[in-house]
């Protein structure tokens, strides 16, 4: 009998991974439409996958706005997720989500709550509450010495009075108006368990900020981008990736969001899921980008999920997904 050395366990393919659990990573149907806006934000996050910035230039127009929201609109795709970047940036947000919710269907926004605080932005709050937007908010930490270290001086406090705003127009109390926290670890590191650490950010931002929320999602920083860059700069990229697939558990692949989301880039094409955006793994044979106005859903269903090293960040511990924890 042949038995794997450790070295050659730690070459396999995420797919030969899943296979040697008797695993496949295949397709549901489509759920959820995240959207990726563009690349231009207000920060510029050491753990971005999106190499995000104030100078980026890259964001979705009008005419792709239109061209997604006629092919969105006959399907039963119930959600549409809008990631970025900073979306509420894009000169057309607001056409954007008031037409997504003329059809009847749920918005969500990945919001970094401090642009609410920018100049020229103050319009935000407002407009998610009278639109039911669902917010999903980067908070990396309950306290400002983590928050300030990934996502610059000063993130903590205007989150913290963005928080504060959401919660005076009923966000984190009414049942309309989901308020739902992100964290990520501050560096090479695993996210502790999800419930636990939601009841922790429960009791500090309540006793600390009189701040109330619905849900936290725990998700594993991905070795992509900017966050490559930064464990390079730090020697612990190997490290990383290592940890990652030490980390793999089995009971996370039913949950991946690859499985039920359909990913669009700012110009329209699609993808698996926003990381494999940002690596320009294109669906199918990888090369040829596909508009998402030329897919067919039937079709969608039968192309593989493309995945590669980085996919063991998803199935690491208890999983991540963008909606937190999977397992
Ligand atoms: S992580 Fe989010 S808020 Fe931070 S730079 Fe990237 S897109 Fe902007
Ligand atoms: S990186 Fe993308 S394709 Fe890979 S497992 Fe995660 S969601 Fe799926």
């Amino acid at each position: 009998m042949i038995t794997e050395t450790k070295q050659q366990l730690d070459r396999k393919s995420f797919h030969a991974v899943l296979e040697q659990h008797g695993l496949r990573l295949e397709r549901q149907t489509p759920k959820i439409l995240q959207l990726n806006t563009g690349r231009l934000c207000n920060l510029t996050c050491i753990h971005c996958h999106v190499n995000a910035g104030p100078k980026r230039k890259e964001i979705i127009t009008r005419e792709t706005i239109d061209r997604i929201l006629d092919w969105l609109r006959p399907t039963d795709i119930d959600v549409v997720d809008l990631t970025g970047g900073t979306p509420e940036m894009v000169p057309d947000f607001r056409y954007l989500v008031e037409s997504i919710r003329a059809m009847g269907k749920r918005v969500m926004v990945r919001c970094n709550l401090t642009i609410l605080n920018e100049p020229g932005y103050t319009w935000v709050a407002d407009f998610h509450a009278a639109h039911g937007v669902e917010i999903v908010a980067s908070m990396p930490c309950y306290s400002p010495d983590n928050v300030n270290a990934q996502r610059g001086e000063g993130v903590f406090d205007s989150s913290i009075s963005a928080l504060q705003t959401l919660n005076q127009l009923g966000y984190g109390t009414d049942p309309a108006l989901q308020l739902d926290l992100v964290y990520n670890p501050n560096g090479a590191k695993l996210p502790p368990p999800q419930a636990e650490l939601e009841a922790d950010y429960k009791r500090e931002l309540k006793e600390h900020f009189d701040i109330v929320f619905n849900r936290l999602y725990a998700i594993t920083n991905m070795p992509v981008a900017r966050f490559t860059s930064y464990l390079k700069r730090n020697g612990h990229y190997a490290d990383y990736l290592q940890l990652l697939r030490d980390s793999f558990n089995p009971g996370s692949v039913e949950g991946l969001m690859c499985r039920d989301t359909i990913s669009v880039d700012w110009l329209g094409n699609v993808f698996d899921c926003d990381f494999n955006q940002q690596m320009a793994m294109h669906v199918g044979d990888g090369h040829q980008a596909l508009a998402l106005w030329d897919l067919d859903l039937d079709d969608w269903l039968r192309r593989p999920i493309r995945t590669g090293e980085h996919c063991f960040s998803c199935t690491a511990g208890q999983g991540s997904s963008c909606g937190g924890a999977v397992s």
